[in-house]
């Protein structure tokens, strides 16, 4: 329902539950948000790793997850407001959800609709889905072509392609902590340029707090944003035209 991104110098859980707030009038029946982290789990020294924090009912229950159990304040991550299309809302359904091999997170607007026939294909190849969502496969799905050695934004055109439906996703990699990828196929995605911070939003309330400079992603085009450069292309891998514009809206409505 809603979504954010985030890569800057600030803590990106920070940044993305206050834009999660933004989006709550659009309503939701879950909240959750990842980070990158080289940060271990436990204070041993561990691998770098995705660190996920996530709640149904309100960002309230998710606020108070986070206070017992901060996040690391690492920069890059991503967040979302979840309204059940495919599975009842709890923790587990709840995005982001995460690859089999823990390396890729991934939220998701919409409905993918083809998803059933991607889940068998997943089972088959061993990969059994922990949640009922239709997300979860866009998750394993990326992995697998990650594992191929594609970079995110190549792996995240490789499986947008393969997609029916409507939906908008962003995705981490933990082995790529430089950067958010987004995608967008019948449903909105906007890109916030800040300085030296990028953001991502299904709609610019997401970001306006810092940032009222936005692009708006076309139709069948992904995203890879860093601190310091936006890159847009189509799912055909052609790099896109991209307009800038500035968003003139009033805060205090
Ligand atoms: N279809 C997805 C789900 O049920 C996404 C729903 C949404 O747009 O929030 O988890």
């Amino acid at each position: 329902c809603g979504i954010v991104g985030y890569v800057g110098a600030g803590s990106a859980a920070e940044v993305i539950v206050a834009g999660l707030k933004r989006l709550e009038y659009r309503g939701y029946d879950s909240a959750g948000v990842a980070v990158v982290t080289g940060q271990p789990a436990d204070g041993a020294p561990g691998p770098r790793r995705i660190a996920t924090a996530k709640k149904a009912g309100k960002i309230a229950n998710l606020v108070e997850l986070l206070d017992a159990e901060p996040l690391p304040k690492d920069g890059v991550g991503i967040g979302h407001t979840r309204w059940a299309t495919h599975g009842v809302p709890n923790d587990r359904n709840a995005h982001p959800h995460l690859s089999y091999d823990g390396r890729v997170a991934v939220v998701h607007n919409g409905i993918i609709e083809n998803f059933a026939a991607l889940r068998a294909e997943l089972q088959a190849a061993g990969i059994e889905p922990v949640s009922d969502t239709d997300t979860e496969v866009v998750a394993h799905l990326l992995a697998q072509q990650l594992a191929d050695g594609q970079q995110l934004a190549a792996a995240m055109r490789t499986v947008c392609n393969r997609l029916a439906g409507a939906f908008t996703l962003v995705a981490i990699d933990r082995d790529d902590p430089e950067v958010v990828v987004g995608a967008r196929r019948n449903s909105p995605l906007v890109v916030g340029v800040g300085d030296g911070a990028n953001y991502l939003g299904s709609d610019v309330a997401a970001f306006i707090e810092h940032t009222r400079e936005a692009i708006e992603l076309g139709q069948d085009q992904v995203v890879e944003i860093r601190a310091d450069r936006v890159d847009v292309t189509g799912f055909d891998g052609r790099p896109a035209e991209v307009r800038r514009y500035h968003v003139d809206w009033d805060l205090s409505a």
